[in-house]
């Protein structure tokens, strides 16, 4: 078990989904496997836990799976970032573009407090779409954007690119 468990053995590789030419990276066998989702969970911790973090934040939904155990090890709390009219206070938004149209991510206005040291988790790393609206959602409200760590990371599509300058982890590469 422990560091010597292959994390890859636990994704389940599903092709033509959610539709032709995509192969989808799925993280439910990681979670359904106890000591898989904890050496995953593990792995974040230690490299979170010389970073001071005051806060994790995870975009909806497979955000919450990664981000809110490592929250909750590290005996801090957890922000949702959501989609439109899902959380109930007052919100601030980024809208960014996809290949076809748009999408936004909302977080609550009093989410993250001005300097307060934030680690964003998710799930997979594509485009770096997501991961980029969530950092800017952060900013806004004043958060330090001191980490980003993901279980998988899609190399060909090169997200990484997009948040350069900014400290991040994955556990996977495809
Ligand atoms: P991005 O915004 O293009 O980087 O896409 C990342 C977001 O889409 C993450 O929140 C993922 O949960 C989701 N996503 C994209 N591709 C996959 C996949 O192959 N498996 C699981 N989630 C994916």
């Amino acid at each position: 078990g422990g560091n010597k468990m292959n994390l890859k053995d636990y994704i389940a590789s599903i092709p033509d989904y959610p539709s032709k030419g995509i192969v989808f990276r799925d993280i439910s066998p990681l979670m359904a496997d106890g000591e898989a989702y904890r050496a995953a969970t593990k792995q974040i911790v230690d490299y979170a836990q010389e970073k001071e973090i005051d806060m994790v934040v995870g975009p909806e939904a497979r955000g919450f799976i990664v981000g809110c155990p490592v929250a909750f090890e590290l005996g801090v709390g957890f922000a949702p970032v959501r989609k439109p009219g899902k959380l109930p206070r007052k919100t601030i938004s980024v809208s960014y573009d996809l290949e076809y149209g748009s999408d936004t991510l909302t977080l609550h206005e009093d989410a993250i407090k001005p300097g307060q040291k934030v680690l964003i988790c998710d799930d997979l790393l594509a485009t770096g779409g997501t991961i980029k609206a969530t950092i800017e959602l952060v900013e806004k409200l004043g958060g330090v954007v001191v980490g980003c760590a993901f279980l998988i990371e899609l190399q060909d599509l090169h997200g990484r690119d997009k948040i350069e300058g900014y400290d991040m982890l994955t556990l996977m590469e495809y």
